[in-house]
């Protein structure tokens, strides 16, 4: 069998990527918390379960950076009996005499990213499941027994170099950047037996027309509209990348293989949906650009849900019209519900209510409005994103260099005005990103929590849970009696023990936290 000798090139990520956690994105969030005392073999069942096999062993659906490494392998004459795209409980199946090296590509290989550092340290229970798997991977025994060259790359491989393990994970090189114009070459003189280099960082940005369109399906259907951004915050890596539009037909391309491919919901990957097709200096959205490439992708045979990744807040309240329309395309092919009610949702940037520190660090967010206006800018989108029944995914950075109190009183305050609307809220530690401009200031850590950082993280929490615990509880007990229970006793008494637990394990802080969102 061919397999046995193994495959020339094997791609491959860690058990948290290479899974849909049960068909949910924002699920896959939890790769990034500690596993504490689960066994693995429970949550690899029960989490983050493999992708789909096809019937020759090969993943259907992998994350999409590794979909455009095959891609761009493909285009530069490998062949598709060269590479295999495989789970890494399959590397025994496909890796052998023959393979000459492994592509491994990683978001979070040793738990540095912004989730990991915030609720690994938070819940405690040691290191998160995105290293520990990571190390699993790259322990692999038949990576040891046939020895091909270990390249990884995708957008956490920095934290290899910083945390300088790259060596004792044997991996041989890291790729830092975008892969497009040096992929093709070091996998090339891997196979051919040449040295390869132990680092490349790719600084320049690659043009739209250089990135090939994928072959195959990728993870949660993610198919890229956009790349880069252009608002220039500085703690984020897409800033330092060119904003480029990828072109609508091969968009529509991708959108057909992946729908093709078995995959009827299709996640399109961009920093802003917003503000594809853009070409405004004060980001002023392009309203028809957008409204097409939504409709079109829609439409699309087989497509029968459509997820945007990221949007800005300043696009919705400077064409509101906009969102109404794409939104009314978005609510017919949903993913998510609250409260039985069919709802739209994406990840934004809500970061401060700090216009100091808007001003400070991120003075292109909010354009074409001021640093000033920012906080009326998120309660005026969120509004008119809630009237089309668009909830957002909020994130808020907690200890930003040289945030002070009066910072994060202003962000409680626009919690404050924020009540009454409905929104996921994910409040973070400021994590020195590789290739941002703030890469070499301190990053926030658990013991950095004053008072008032404390407050605005449980305010976050007691709203999540006040917004989407009777969703959530519905979805998993459909009994009422079983559902009343739970919520009004089983949970606040849990809450209780849980509080005491963490008082003696994190401080007063920690239970306090617990008890808020238990009777939130
Ligand atoms: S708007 Fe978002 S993607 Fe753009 S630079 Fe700011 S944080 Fe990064």
């Amino acid at each position: 069998m061919l397999q046995r000798q193994g495959k020339k090139i094997v791609l491959t990520a860690s058990a948290t990527e290479m899974s849909d956690f049960l068909n949910n994105p924002f699920v896959a969030f939890v790769g990034g918390f500690a596993k504490g005392p689960v066994p693995l073999w429970f949550l690899r069942r029960s989490l983050y379960p493999p992708v789909e096999r096809n019937s020759d062993g090969k993943a259907k659906y992998a994350p999409y950076g590794l979909r455009k490494v095959e891609a761009i392998l493909l285009k530069n004459g490998f062949k598709e009996s060269d590479v295999a795209v495989v789970h890494p409980q399959d590397l025994d199946n496909f890796v052998g005499p023959n393979t000459k090296a492994i592509g491994i590509s990683s978001m979070d290989p040793t738990g540095m990213g912004y989730v990991s550092k915030t609720y690994s340290s938070i819940v405690g229970g040691g290191e998160p499941m995105n290293a520990i798997e990571f190390r699993q991977l790259v322990k692999n025994q038949s990576i040891h027994t046939y020895k091909p060259k270990v390249i990884v790359g995708g957008f956490g491989s920095w934290q290899l170099e910083r945390k300088k393990v790259a060596d004792r994970y044997g991996v041989d090189s890291v790729i830092i950047g975008e892969g497009e114009e040096v992929v093709a070459d070091i996998f090339r003189k891997a196979v051919n037996g040449e040295e390869i280099p132990r680092v490349v960082r790719v600084q320049k940005s690659c043009e739209e027309n250089e990135v090939p369109t994928i072959r195959h399906p990728a993870v949660h259907g993610c198919v890229e509209i956009s790349r880069g951004c252009g608002r220039n915050c500085q703690f984020c890596t897409p800033t330092m990348q060119k904003k480029r539009d990828i072109p609508l037909e091969r968009i529509l391309e991708e959108v057909k293989t992946t729908a093709d491919g078995g995959s009827s919901r299709i996640t399109l990957v961009t920093e802003d949906l917003f503000l594809y097709g853009a070409k405004n200096p004060r980001f002023i959205p392009n309203k028809e650009a957008v409204v097409k490439l939504v409709k079109s992708v829609a439409n699309v045979p087989g497509v029968k849900a459509v997820q945007p990744s990221h949007t800005s807040l300043a696009p919705v309240v400077a064409d509101p019209s906009m969102v109404k329309e794409i939104a009314q395309v978005l609510i017919e092919c949903n993913w998510y519900y609250h409260g039985g009610k069919a709802i739209v949702t994406s990840e934004t940037g809500v970061e401060t209510g700090s216009v100091r520190l808007m001003r400070k660090y991120m003075v292109g967010k909010m354009l074409p409005y001021k640093p000033e206006q920012w906080p009326e800018i998120v309660c005026q989108s969120f509004g008119i994103m809630n009237d089309c029944d668009w909830y957002p995914l909020a994130t808020l950075i907690i200890g930003l260099p040289e945030e002070v109190e009066e910072d994060v009183n202003a962000t409680l305050e626009l919690m404050d005005n924020l009540h009454d609307y409905n929104a996921f809220y994910v409040p973070l530690f400021f994590v020195p990103l590789e290739n941002c401009i703030l890469m070499d200031k301190k990053g926030a850590e658990l013991d950095s929590l004053n008072k008032a950082r404390w407050d605005l993280f449980i305010r976050c929490w007691e709203y999540n849970i006040r917004i989407w615990r009777d969703t959530f509880l519905k979805h998993r007990i459909p009994n009422p009696w079983i559902f009343k229970f739970v919520k009004r006793v089983a949970i606040p008494y849990a809450g209780t023990a849980a509080g005491i637990y963490y008082r003696f394990k994190r401080g007063e802080q920690m239970q306090r936290a617990i008890w808020k969102m238990a009777t939130a």
